[in-house]
Order: C-alpha cells, then structure tokens, then sequence
C-alpha cells in the first residue's frame, strides 16, 4: 500500500477521526489507559474500545480490506494511531490484531480466514502466544512442545511460559515440535488452539511488582485437531518468522511523542530536563520517519526493518520512562493515593514495567544480532 493521499485530504481525515475519538472515548476508558502501566493493557479496558472501533469499522487499520480493515493508505494508518495516542485511547492488545491475523490472511486456508478473522474483530477471541519455553528463549528454535501425529489430531505434551494474558484468552497460537529431524527449524509447525481443550493448564506467573500479566502454561495430552495447523507441518518456522516481523515492527513513536507532550506541558521542569526532552522529541521524529518508510512495499527486508525499529522503539521508551521519574523528581516514588495525578502515579511503575520492553519479543541483543547478519551478509 503506497502513501497517495493529498495534504488536503489528509487533514479532512485527521479532523474525522478528532471528531469521532471526542465523540466515543469515554473519561473511563481514557482513565483506564492512563493508569495502565503493564505491557499489555486490561481486557477490561480494551474490549469496550475494540467494540467501539468495530462498529465504526476501524477496528483493524492495517487489514487488507476484504477481510474487515477500512482500507486506509499509510498516511491515514499513521494518522489514525498517532490521533489515538494523543487523544488517550487504551492500546489494544496485538496478539489478535497485529500479531496472529497477518499470518492467518496470508498462510490460512479460506476456511481458517472466514472462522477467525471475524472473531477477532468482534473481540469473541482474545489471543496469547505460545513461542517461548522454559529452555527455549532467544534460542526459540530449540523448542520441545511435542505434537505426535494420532488420528486426525496432534497430540501435545510440554510447557511454554512467560504466556502474557493467557489466563484472559480463549485461543493461543504456538509453536511445537513435529520431527527432530534436520535442522531444529526445520522441525516446527505452527498451530492455532482452543484454550478451553481438556489437558491444558494455565499457571500464573507474579512479576516482581506482583502483577499477574504472564503465566506458564502446562500441555497433557491434549489433542489438536490437525485442520488448526497455519502452514505447512515442520514449515511453522517461516510463519514465526513472518509473525515475528509484526510483532517487532509497528508504531513506537505515536505514544511515546503523546508522553512527551505531557511533560513539555510542566512548567516546573528544570532547564536541563527540558532541554533533554526536546531532544528526545527530535529522535521521534526520526524514528517516526523511519516508521512510516516500513509501512511501505517497498520499504526493502521487513525483519531488519522490524528489528530495527524494535531497538530504536524500545530504547526511547526506556529513556521516556527514566526522564519521567527524574522530571517528576522524589513525588514520582512516593506510594500514590487517590488524590495523585495519574502521571507521576504512574512513572515508577512503567518505568519498571518498561525496562522488559527490551527482552520481549526477542531481546535488543539478538535484535542487533539480526541487524549485523542482514547488514554485513
Ligand atoms: C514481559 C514479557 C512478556 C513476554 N510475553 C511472552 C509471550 O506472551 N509469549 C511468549 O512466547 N514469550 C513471551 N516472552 C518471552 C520473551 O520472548 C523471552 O523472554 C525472550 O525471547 C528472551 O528469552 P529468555 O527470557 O529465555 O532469555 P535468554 O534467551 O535466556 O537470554 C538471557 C540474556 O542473554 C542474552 N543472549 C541470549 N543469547 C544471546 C546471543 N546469541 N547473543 C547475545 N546475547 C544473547 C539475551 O539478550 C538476554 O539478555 C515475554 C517476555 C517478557 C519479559
């Protein structure tokens, strides 16, 4: 999809979506994605929004618009994200969305399309992934989930883990392990599951601020039925691959620029933090730039480019949450009450959160990895 649309055009749509986020983001759900300081924001917050968004039909901004997207061009795909932020509007989880729809539009049969592409929409599917185990991490394809062919069905036994919102989902998309034979690649196969299959159990895991966000899941026997496999069996390689891309690429700078706003907008801040973060304000832009060539077709290899903006994306975000907590100085620590402004009630606590923002979908190390192997190949 190429950027087509006049100046002129573009601000009528800005003015369009303005006028709809007034009409339809409730002082509730913007308090919601306020106070939100996790990594994924509450089902509780998101869902009304995503109902919100797919009445209006724009629910799903990059979606080819056969299978349910607005059909908007890059511009309006970024103008739409960046008037969300601004506005307020609780990000929506990407498991569903972002994540496991690209790969099911381009390697699902018709039939898988027609069943779930809906169901996410509608939010009557809620997503984890299921990619890392406790023995495989930055090495995720030494993973050991075996699927055993029985019948018309696979059969699982095994554990993955660090499963955010799997005690939220109905369905979970994972990797498993269908030959050791050849290369460990080379033995994957992608498979799209329901939550509630007898055998599957989902044990919380607590974060050191003792949040429950992510969980290990645990496999007994549990029968797949082989028509939920994405892909080809043992080719579950290449769609991680072409999943991964989304989950690392996307749209870092439209929030944090939002943040930044926000503390421009104090006036108490010392001449040095300011100046500092005005500085940060340039690096958006740049990375802003470099957001919106990625959406292009011909923006060159998506996972460098994916790879790229996950490190320059997530180290802004880190560098936000750490200029918060100083601006805000020693209020920022204090334990917050009712009567705390929601911004330095939540410094602390994103700035802690966030600092997982660089392990995540694959740490910045083996992102960097990945960029020195494309670039000096
Ligand atoms: C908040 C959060 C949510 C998550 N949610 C999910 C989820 O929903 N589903 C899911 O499947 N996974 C999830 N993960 C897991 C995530 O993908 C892994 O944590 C990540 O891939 C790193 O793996 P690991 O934790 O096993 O660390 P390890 O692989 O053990 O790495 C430990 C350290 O060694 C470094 N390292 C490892 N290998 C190399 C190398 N070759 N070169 C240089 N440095 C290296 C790493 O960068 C890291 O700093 C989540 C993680 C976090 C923190």
């Amino acid at each position: 999809m190429q950027t087509h649309t006049a100046p002129a055009e573009i601000e009528a749509f800005r003015a369009e979506v303005r006028a709809f986020l007034a009409a339809e983001l409730t002082p509730a759900l913007r308090e919601g994605a306020a106070r939100a300081t996790s990594v994924f924001v509450d089902p509780a917050v998101t869902m009304p929004w995503l109902a919100i968004l797919h009445r209006r039909g724009w629910a799903a901004p990059d979606w080819p618009a056969e299978f349910g997207g607005p059909g908007w061009d890059d511009m309006q795909r970024y103008v739409f994200a960046a008037e969300c932020a601004a506005a307020g509007a609780p990000s929506l989880s990407p498991m569903g969305l972002k994540m496991v729809a690209p790969v099911i539009i381009h390697y699902g049969t018709a039939q898988q399309q027609a069943h779930y592409l809906p169901r996410i929409l509608s939010g009557e599917d809620y997503w984890c992934q299921g990619f890392s185990e406790p023995g495989a991490g930055s090495d995720l394809a030494s993973l050991k989930l075996r699927a055993d062919r029985d019948g018309a069905d696979y059969v699982l036994n095994g554990s993955k883990i660090w499963t955010t919102h799997a005690h939220f989902a109905n369905r979970m998309f994972c990797l498993v392990r269908t030959s050791t034979e050849g290369k460990p690649q080379a033995g994957i196969t992608f498979l799209l599951l329901d939550m509630a299959t007898p055998g599957i159990t989902v044990k919380p895991i607590r974060t050191l601020a003792g949040e429950h966000e992510f969980n290990q899941v645990f496999f007994d026997d549990v029968r797949v039925p082989q028509a939920n496999r994405l892909g080809q069996e043992n080719d579950g390689w290449t769609v991680a691959k072409h999943l991964l891309a989304f989950e690392r690429g996307g749209k870092y700078a439209p929030p944090l620029i939002a943040r930044l706003r926000q503390l421009e907008a104090r006036r108490d801040v010392d001449p040095l933090l300011q100046a500092r973060v005005v500085a940060e304000q340039v690096r958006l832009r740049a990375l802003q730039a470099l957001e919106l060539k990625a959406m292009r077709n011909d923006a060159g290899d998506r996972m460098l480019m994916a790879s790229t903006l996950k490190v320059l994306g997530t180290e802004a975000m880190q560098r936000i949450d750490a200029l918060a907590c100083e601006i805000q100085g020693p209020a920022a620590w204090a334990m917050p009450n009712g009567q705390t402004p929601v911004d330095e009630a939540v410094a602390v606590p994103r700035y802690l959160n966030d600092r997982a923002a660089s392990i995540y979908a694959g740490s910045n190390e083996i992102q960097r990895d990945l960029i020195a192997k494309a670039l000096l190949r």
